[in-house]
């Protein structure tokens, strides 16, 4: 059997492409996936105790794209869900994004306004310009005392850098509010798959064209397959056996624990911002998920450097680093490189599709 396309790997990226090139080209397809399940970061599956959990961190769909909604309605009905986190500090849990509310209980302060918040910002705000780093950013919006409190060793614990050593792009995913919204996100379309990841991405595979070939590593059957042209999601360094040398990703060890209880937390996620306890963030899923059930399963966050690579990490060093292996990538006429691996970025979901389908249109528009 020749294939059309063979793609590496069955994440957002890789199923996305696997979907539009089997529904709008009708060619045929086989995805290789080297772990047990379709979904890559996003797979859900119910643990030993019925809950059904985010295997690998807690993910949050929102967007700003009615392409991307209107692209992925197609394979799932929806759950409005608006994520919720608290910072831990010294006992006390505070609204994260910083808000109002965050700053009136940190500090004792009465401000009733929008206008006062601004204003109490203006007195302790940095002038870092230009903005080249996480420390600058966070500084320049909130000063010194909230970056220390908030963001300094947290980030310091999920990325084993300091904020200094990092792009503005990290710690700027996170804003700062003058009002009382206590929403991570405040993105137009903000719901999850009211069956699951997992489910979605079952519909969207379902296809006579695409074959799926779970626990193998690409490289292990790339003389047996014959195939015309590749998608690659994988880490762009293993593909070109890190020639330049290996491009650091960042992983994490989940720690799950049910607890016969209903609920353990207020909301989903509480991040552990102070330097004293080890793991990042506590995840409640069945906030996530909407489950109705009488026992609660919650996950720990450690990051670590070995294992499944999560994060790239966006540092000038590692950015050059990529840049080498981009410039053999282009060089390949029938290879794809896609997603946040391949293409060493930190994007979100919505992004990864956005970026597949606007890839996808240039194969189009390449004569497939
Ligand atoms: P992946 O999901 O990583 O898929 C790549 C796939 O390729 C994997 O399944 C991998 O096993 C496979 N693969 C790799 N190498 C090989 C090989 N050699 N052979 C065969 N297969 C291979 N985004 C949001 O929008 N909201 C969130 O709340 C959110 N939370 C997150 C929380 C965590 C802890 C993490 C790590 C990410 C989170 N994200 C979130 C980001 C989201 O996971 C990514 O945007 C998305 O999963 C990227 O899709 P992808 O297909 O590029 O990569
Ligand atoms: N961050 C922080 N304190 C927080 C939340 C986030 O310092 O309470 C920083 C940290 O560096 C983190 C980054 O902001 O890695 C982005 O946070 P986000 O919640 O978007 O991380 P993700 O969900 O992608 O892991």
């Amino acid at each position: 059997m020749k294939y059309d396309y063979l793609i590496v790997g069955a994440g957002f990226a890789g199923s996305v492409m696997a979907e539009r090139i089997a529904s709008q080209l009708n060619k045929k397809i086989m995805i290789v996936e080297k772990r047990y399940h379709i979904g890559g970061n996003a797979f859900d599956e119910f643990d030993e105790h019925g809950i059904l959990v985010h295997r690998y961190g807690p993910h949050i769909f929102h967007t700003n794209s009615k392409k991307v909604f209107d692209y992925l309605s197609q394979f799932t009905e929806w759950r409005f869900y608006e994520h919720k986190v608290l910072a831990k500090l010294n006992g006390e849990l505070y609204p994260i994004p910083i808000n109002r509310i965050t700053l009136n209980k940190l500090y004792g302060l009465e401000l009733k306004s929008e206008a006062d918040v601004k204003n109490y910002l203006e007195t302790v705000r940095q002038n870092h310009f230009p903005v080249l780093n996480s420390e600058d950013i966070i500084v320049n919006q909130v000063g010194n005392d909230l970056f220390e409190k908030f963001f300094k060793h947290y980030t310091k614990k999920q990325w084993n850098l300091e904020p200094k050593e990092l792009s503005p792009q990290v710690c700027g995913r996170i804003p700062v509010r003058f009002n009382d919204d206590c929403r991570y996100f405040t993105d137009k379309y903000q719901y999850m798959p009211k069956d699951g990841y997992t489910k979605m991405f079952e519909r969207m595979l379902l296809s006579k064209n695409i074959e799926i070939v779970l626990n193998q590593d690409y490289k292990t059957i790339l003389n047996e397959v014959k195939y015309d042209k590749m998608i690659y999601t994988g880490p762009i360094d293993y593909f070109f056996d890190y020639e330049f040398g290996k491009l650091p990703y960042r992983s994490i060890r989940f720690e799950f624990e049910n607890i016969k209880s209903e609920w353990v937390q207020k909301v989903a996620q509480i991040n552990n911002v102070s330097s004293e306890v080890e793991f990042t963030r506590m995840i409640e899923h069945k906030y996530l998920t909407g489950q109705q059930a009488d026992t609660t399963t919650i996950s720990k966050e450690y990051p670590q450097n070995d294992g499944e690579p999560f994060y790239p990490i966006p540092t000038e060093e590692n950015r050059h680093l990529y840049l080498k292996y981009e410039v053999e990538a282009k060089k390949l006429k029938n290879v794809v490189f896609c997603g946040r691996l391949a293409e060493y970025q930190y994007f979100n979901m919505d992004q990864i599709m956005a970026n597949t389908l606007s890839i996808f249109k240039n194969i189009i528009a390449n004569g497939n």
